[in-house]
């Protein structure tokens, strides 16, 4: 077998591994990527964020032809649906940007190995494929990411129960789709499909969607959901599912069975960790799955590290960027760190849900003073001109200090406004450096000025 050697050997090329190979190479080392898949980019790119944002999109599109035009004086008739189009726009994005990193690999000088990653000793890893190779580094990246977590007596067969990467490439829309849970995905993808004009029924374990959101913020969001025709059946414990004919029968405790053309397993996901040679280098995992690691992202083995979705933290794109960059930079400049306090959270429904920092109960729980302020879209002009008005900015910011604690956000754009939040933090801001600072007007960010003014009980607009 060929062997190569290499500083740095990242296995996986997601988010969390791309970004960790360009950066490794920017800082002079000699980089190589192992990918099992085709297409670089991991889930995000080739069947996550990426491939959603454009169906969202296009959704929203949709929708806003068939309901929402009239109210502005534009009248449209005949809209209808080119599910292939929408489709093929969503995969030339997927195919731009993933051919995008094959470019960045060139350009920064990583050699690409495709095949899978097999750790043979610390330093030693086998790439099994087509052309077996062994590579030799100082340092080993595990970024392997995740796949979605499965539900005991719900066997997935790959057409009508699936996982989020069936629910990106349905090839109709279907009459009547059954998501089990109510966390990112299953709001997103049920979102879109809703749009489409699928009746969208959602089982969610728990007696709260999103969880690990703001309590209130998840309550307006469920009601704004609910308002565009997502049905929500709370506290419902699934305990089966099965292809009869045509349909999905999915069984639930205490319940009567319920019948879909189409059931989405969105539960959760769990860390890449099979056939990765751990017991070879004598790394064992958390009780979750996952490769635990020090503050610096080493595994408890010397040399070897883990970043992304298979270690603990949200299972978040830009979480793994920050990992990345931070457990590169750290081995080569002996300094990186990212702040698991402050990474924000978006969730692309309509309106937008996004947060960075700590919930109202979080706060409570941990018996931390804080000072509330909000302040609602429907009193801010640029969300009337955009139309949508549901929502609000919500800041919290310690009672003593007035430094901001946590933004919680339910809007248009909110996604973007959260990232004026999350600078603001970084820099420890208060409410009231943010109340003083200048926002242009009309925008959706003077709600979070506002929002900033309200801590302090002195809003202008309302
Ligand atoms: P991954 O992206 O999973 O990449 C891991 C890569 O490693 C994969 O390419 C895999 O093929 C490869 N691999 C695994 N094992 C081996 C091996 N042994 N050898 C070689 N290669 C291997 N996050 C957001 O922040 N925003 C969003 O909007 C968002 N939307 C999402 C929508 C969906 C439908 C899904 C499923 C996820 C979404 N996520 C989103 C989550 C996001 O995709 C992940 O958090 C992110 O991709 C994690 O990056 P990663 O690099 O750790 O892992
Ligand atoms: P999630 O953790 O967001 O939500 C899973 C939901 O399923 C929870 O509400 C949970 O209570 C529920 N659940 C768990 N077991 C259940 C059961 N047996 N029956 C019914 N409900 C059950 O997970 P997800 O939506 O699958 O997303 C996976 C990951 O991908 C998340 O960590 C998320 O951060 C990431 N993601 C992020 C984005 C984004 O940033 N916009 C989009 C999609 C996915």
């Amino acid at each position: 077998m060929d062997t190569r050697e290499f500083d740095l050997v990242v296995i996986g090329a997601g988010p969390g591994g791309y970004i960790a190979a360009i950066r490794g190479a920017q800082l002079g080392l000699k980089v190589a990527c192992i990918e099992k898949e085709t297409a670089l980019g991991g889930t995000c790119l080739r069947v996550g964020c990426i491939p959603s944002k454009a169906l969202l999109e296009s959704s929203e599109r949709f929708a806003d032809a068939k309901h929402g035009l009239a109210a502005h004086g534009v009248l449209v008739s005949g809209v209808a649906l080119d599910l292939p189009q929408m489709m093929k726009r969503k995969e030339s994005i997927v195919r731009q940007l993933t051919n995008g990193v094959a470019g960045l690999f060139k350009k920064n000088g990583v050699t690409r190995f495709s095949g899978t990653g097999r750790l043979l000793a610390p330093g030693r890893v086998a790439v099994d494929g087509h052309e077996p190779t062994e590579l030799t580094a100082r340092h080993v990246i595990i970024a392997t990411g995740s796949r979605v977590a499965t539900l005991p007596g719900v066997a997935f067969d790959g057409d009508r129960i699936g996982t989020s990467t069936e629910a990106l490439a349905y090839p109709s829309v279907p009459e009547h789709l059954i998501v089990i849970g109510a966390g990112v995905i299953g709001l997103e993808l049920g979102s879109v499909w809703s749009r489409l004009g699928a009746r969208v029924t959602v089982l969610e374990y728990l007696d709260r969607i999103l969880p690990g959101t703001d309590d209130e913020i998840a309550r307006l969001a469920q009601k704004a959901l609910a308002k565009q025709g997502l049905s929500f059946q709370l506290g419902v414990r699934v305990t089966g599912a099965r292809v009869e004919g045509e349909s999905v029968i999915v069984e639930r405790e205490g319940g009567e069975p319920v019948r879909a053309d189409r059931v989405l397993v969105a539960i959760g996901r769990t860390p890449n960790v099979e056939g990765l040679g751990l017991e070879a280098v004598g790394l064992e995992l958390d009780g979750r799955g996952r490769i635990p690691v020090d503050a610096h992202f080493e595994t408890a083995v010397p040399g070897v590290f883990a970043i992304g979705d298979v270690i603990p933290g949200p299972m978040l794109a830009h979480k793994a960027e920050e990992d990345a960059v931070a457990c590169v930079e750290r081995l080569v400049t002996g300094y990186g760190h990212v702040d698991y306090d402050l990474v924000p959270n978006v969730v692309y429904t309509l309106p937008e849900v996004a947060s960075v920092g700590q919930t109202e109960e979080a706060l409570t729980r941990a018996g931390i003073p804080f000072r509330k302020g909000s302040f609602p879209f429907m009193a801010n002009g640029r969300a009337k001109a955009f139309g949508v008005t549901n929502g609000l900015v919500k800041i919290l910011a310690h009672a003593e200090t007035d430094r901001i604690l946590g933004v919680h956000i339910l809007g248009p754009w909110a996604g973007e406004l959260i990232a004026e939040a999350t600078a603001a933090m970084t820099f420890g801001a208060t409410a009231e450096d943010l109340a003083r600072t200048c926002h242009a007007h009309p925008t959706l960010s003077e709600a979070l000025k506002e929002a900033a003014l309200a801590v302090d009980g002195r809003t202008l607009n309302l």
